[in-house]
């Protein structure tokens, strides 16, 4: 059914009265015509408004106004046997933008299917039925993603309801759910506070996520890495009465002894800056410090749950980073597993330390190719901002895969540059081989990237610094609040894709 607006009515997000309804509410899409004013339903929307006797149409005709993409409005109850209706917008089709390097109508699906799990949230609903707007899995990440809170500390939990497919639950449908639920796992390490997420903690948590999956968990302590000669990851931890712990998971359920992919996530599930103490406001958000274990961990649980054919190994370091009695000073020298000294200028600038003896660990499996995500840099929020995680890359190819997998998930990354003009700043040290900070200012991000780079032998390395993007404040209208959970997404299907 088309139709167009007639008159500039008055504009009501709330047309009926709510009745108490036994049905769940069902949520269908509208998108703009092309003419102005003019809107179509969706095939699911028209089927429901058929059934209707075009009551949906003739509501929405009457609202007044065009539903803009991502937004809502109750259509209430057209038939005896539906419940409530929920409309939401579609925005008009729009494709894959180059430019942009997204597809817009995958977004304008995730959008719309949120925008439905708050209105039924909003409208105090305990169940709703959601169409698939022409993309099952783009639905079922979009409503998912958008049923989520922490509120585990919390006496007053936030009514979360239960979400199903309108039409049947699709092998895509239920893709879209892992994926979100993997990214809202992320979220809810990231958020954890610090307190109830130590590295002793974290470990803990991640044995009783994986519970029942193929995935192999080796939890290492601080005299496996002692003997290790991990003396730049344990130079972080000495300032906290909180053990490290170094985390070794694998998926094997590719060809066999095939070489394996290897993610790498920076896991400080405390950041204090340690005696380059940092600033007292905000610092509670430095509990997100871990984001990158939190993320690899979750893209770990989607693949094994999704049984990609691949070998997938998951290495995360652990510690916080506090100005104890024992804690590394400024100037110290620390010598890394791969033998390099480093001079550690600022203890703040630890994530690299940590990250560098994994990535020198990451070679013994001999990978296909090594990925480390890090809440890394102040310096990348700068440059980029919340719009892309920035990458760093020694393989062309491999990251045109990383930049197709953020179009079709609407996660995105920018490539950003690894050369030797940053690798000289990091250099020049007056006590040891590498410095832990560029003493010269300017390209944070890219410095520490550099840094990074003296610590693989993979020919295929990718470092993705997700710093601008750890947080969530409206930047994707999607997911509300809090810490992202991103690029889990976008890291499943960069796995999923890989030749
Ligand atoms: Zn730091």
């Amino acid at each position: 059914m088309r139709g167009c607006l007639r008159g500039v009515g008055e504009s009501s997000r709330l047309l009926y009265t709510l009745a108490a309804g036994e049905q769940p509410a069902v949520v269908v899409g509208v998108h703009h015509g092309e003419a102005d004013n003019t809107f179509t339903l969706t095939p699911a929307g028209e089927k429901l408004d058929a059934l209707a006797s075009g009551e949906i149409s003739s509501r929405l005709l009457n609202s007044g106004s065009l539903l803009k993409g991502g937004s809502w409005r109750l259509v209430g109850k057209v038939h005896p046997d539906l419940g409530q209706v929920v409309a939401v917008g579609l925005g008009k089709p729009s494709g894959v933008q180059d430019e942009e390097n997204i597809d817009m109508d995958r977004e304008s699906v995730r959008k719309a299917a949120a925008a439905g799990v708050r209105a039924v949230t909003d409208l105090g609903l305990k169940e709703v039925q959601i169409e698939n707007f022409g993309d099952c899995e783009a639905a079922g990440e979009g409503a998912t993603l958008a049923n989520w809170a922490f509120d585990r500390f919390k006496a007053e939990k936030k009514p979360r309801p239960a979400v199903t497919p309108l039409d049947s639950f699709t092998e895509e449908w239920l893709n879209g759910v892992r994926l979100g639920s993997a990214q809202n796992f992320a979220r809810d390490l990231m958020e954890c506070p610090a307190n109830h997420l130590t590295p002793t903690l974290f470990v803990a948590e991640v044995i009783q996520q994986m519970k029942g999956l193929p995935v192999n968990i080796e939890a290492r302590d601080q005299s496996w890495a002692e003997k290790m000669g991990m003396g730049s990851f344990l130079s972080v931890s000495r300032g906290s009465s909180e053990p490290p712990m170094f985390l070794e998971m694998s998926f094997l359920n590719g060809v066999k002894d095939a070489d394996p992919i290897v993610l790498v996530g920076k896991g400080v599930t405390f950041d204090t800056g340690g005696i380059s103490i940092k600033p007292s406001a905000k610092m509670d958000k430095m509990r997100a410090d871990m984001g990158g274990a939190a993320t690899v961990t979750a893209t770990l649980k989607a693949v094994a749950e999704a049984a990609l054919p691949v070998n997938l190994i998951v290495l995360v370091p652990l510690t916080e980073n506090m100005p104890g009695g024992r804690a590394t000073k400024p100037g110290d020298v620390v010598t890394a597993m791969n033998g390099k000294t480093i001079q550690v200028d600022n203890t703040d600038a630890e994530g690299r330390l940590i990250l560098a003896d994994a990535l020198t660990y990451a070679d013994k499996f001999n990978p296909r190719c090594v990925l480390d995500v890090a809440t890394l840099t102040g310096a990348m929020m700068v440059a980029l901002g919340t719009g892309a995680t920035g990458v760093f890359s020694t393989s062309s190819k491999d990251f045109d895969v990383l930049s197709a997998a953020g179009r079709k998930t609407g996660d995105r990354v920018w490539r950003m540059p690894l050369w030797q003009h940053y690798t000289q700043q990091m250099k020049k040290s007056p006590l040891a081989d590498l410095n832990n900070i560029s003493l010269t200012p300017g390209g944070g991000a890219c410095t520490a990237a550099a840094f990074l780079k003296e610590f693989t032998s993979c020919k295929n390395w990718m470092h993705l610094d997700i710093a601008g993007v750890m947080e969530n404040e409206g930047a994707v209208s999607y997911m509300g609040s809090g810490m992202s959970g991103r690029p889990t997404r976008t890291l499943f299907q960069f796995v999923k894709d890989l030749q």
